[in-house]
């Protein structure tokens, strides 16, 4: 089994990320699990570890609110190292902080282009001995930039001791997307190409960049969400069963299933606008970038030989939810509703912000007549105080479980179905705030039903 890591060094410490989700998932964990080991915060703001601390607070007060007792133990334990990451002294000023430290645990919540520089910096320091890394998203840019990231990461640490994060993996919704498909015996007799007619995967969100235009113009919504998020929840849905929950296994499995998945055609993808884009602050006026996409994937496998996948993603759609929607085959002779037997039977997966698990089915309207009409067998989960996906990740991190975390193989044949498509391709098309995106979206999905649209909110079942 896995050793401990024995102290928790974040860079970025006076970043949104920090702020919005490190300082809250680090009080979690200490309230949860008693962490005790030194937390060190490392940023060029010339910050005193007092300025750390009241930043913390303010982190929480503003995230999920401050636990005292917990909130004490952090302030404890966390330490500050000033110093820009391109000097030297910086990494030396680290090696004295973790002169305690046996086995450090390293968080890269910084601009990718400096992860090159800190990972050298860190093994010049002697830094690195014994020690994991994290690495946030995005990783790379396409194809070739992960690769050379991989490359860069790998002349320092081991792909053992790498922790590429997704933070979509730890979501409760989508472990239990897993869950349910590899604990129960009645799907995967129908999980195929002879009963699923096609699989859609969507995610909505209400609302567009927020004042992060800048960072969003380097982007756009195939990086940003399909590329990493989206993939992998494809790849939980249509991969064969791991053989164990070890992360080689899951890893395995989800290779086997990325190198079946054709690259993107650019005839099957359409890229959206909203608009309006273009006047945000830090966006061009001729901008290109996508802010929507709608996409047809094929898998070339004995099971999904045939079958459409379609993702869906974008900002300033009617709707903030993330859904599966997995159609099956009507039944063979529509003896009832004629009009109604496509749409039949399916499962759908919420993914967010509920996490619900419900089957189509049709059923007899009380009366004479035999009519009937569509219900859901919905499987509906409380989420209460369960652990938030960064609490999730950055604790298995520090215990050595990979898990949840994507293998460099992985990444790289993830960038390798997007690698056609990205950059401009074929211009965007408009679409007005508050819709499903632009009408050419429509074209991708003809002959399947049409898209279904997630719903703002779940009704709780009478
Ligand atoms: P950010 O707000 O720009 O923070 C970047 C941090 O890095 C700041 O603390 C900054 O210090 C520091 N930094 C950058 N260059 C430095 C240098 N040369 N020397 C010393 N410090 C330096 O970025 P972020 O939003 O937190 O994002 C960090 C990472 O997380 C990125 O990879 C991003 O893609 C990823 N991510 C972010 C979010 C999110 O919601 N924010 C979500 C998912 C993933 P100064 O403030 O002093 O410049």
């Amino acid at each position: 089994t896995a050793i401990d890591s024995d102290a928790f060094v974040f860079f970025g410490a006076s970043g949104d990320l920090a702020y919005k989700k490190i300082f809250p998932a680090l009080q979690a964990m200490i309230r949860r699990d008693g962490l005790d080991i030194p937390i060190i915060g490392v940023a060029r703001s010339g910050w005193t570890i007092d300025q750390l601390r009241e930043r913390a607070r303010d982190s929480l007060e503003h995230n999920g609110g401050v636990d005292e007792a917990a909130f004490a133990k952090l302030s404890a334990l966390l330490r500050y190292v000033d110093g820009d990451y391109n000097d030297a002294t910086t990494y030396a000023n680290l090696k004295i902080a973790l002169k305690d430290s046996q086995r450090p645990l390293h968080y890269l919540a910084i601009p990718p282009s400096m992860f090159g520089p800190v990972a050298h910096g860190l093994a010049a320091a002697n830094c690195t001995t014994n020690a994991r890394v994290i690495v946030e998203k995005p990783f790379g840019r396409d194809l070739a930039s992960a690769q050379a990231l991989n490359r860069t990461l790998h002349e320092v640490f081991p792909e053992s001791a790498i922790f590429r994060i997704d933070h979509y993996l730890g979501k409760e919704a989508v472990q239990n997307l897993l869950y349910f498909r590899f604990a129960n015996s009645f799907l995967e007799p129908i999980w195929n190409r002879n009963h699923v007619a096609s699989v859609q995967i969507t995610m909505a969100e209400n609302f567009g960049v927020q004042g992060r235009g800048a960072f969003y113009e380097e982007v756009g919504t195939i990086r940003d969400v399909v590329q990493n998020h989206l993939l992998q929840v494809l790849a939980l849905l249509a991969m064969d069963a791991p053989v164990g929950q070890d992360a080689e296994s899951m890893n395995a499995a989800k290779l086997q299933l990325f190198r079946a998945v054709r690259p993107l055609d650019p005839k099957d993808i359409v890229r959206g606008q909203f608009v309006g884009y273009r006047n945000e602050p830090g966006v061009a006026a001729d901008s290109q970038v996508e802010t929507f996409v709608a996409l047809r994937l094929h898998v070339d496998t004995w099971r999904w030989a045939g079958v459409p996948f379609y993702i869906r993603a974008g900002k300033c759609l009617p709707v903030t939810a993330s859904e599966v929607r997995v159609d099956l085959k009507p039944p063979p002779m529509d003896i009832f509703d004629r009009a109604r037997a496509h749409e039949a039977n399916y499962f759908r997966f919420r993914l967010s912000p509920e996490v619900v698990i419900s089957t189509g089915a049709r059923v007899k309207k009380p009366g004479g007549t035999m009519h009937g009409e569509s219900i859901e067998l919905v499987a509906r989960h409380q989420l209460r105080r369960e652990k938030s996906p960064y609490e999730r990740l950055l604790s298995d991190a520090l215990h050595g479980d990979e898990g949840l975390f994507t293998r460099d193989d992985c990444v790289e044949a993830a960038w390798r179905i997007v690698d056609p498509v990205l950059g401009d391709v074929d211009p965007v098309s408009f679409y007005e705030p508050g819709t499903w995106g632009p009408a050419a979206a429509a074209k991708i999905i003809v002959g399947n039903g049409g898209w279904h649209d997630p719903k703002a909110e779940e009704i709780a079942p009478c």
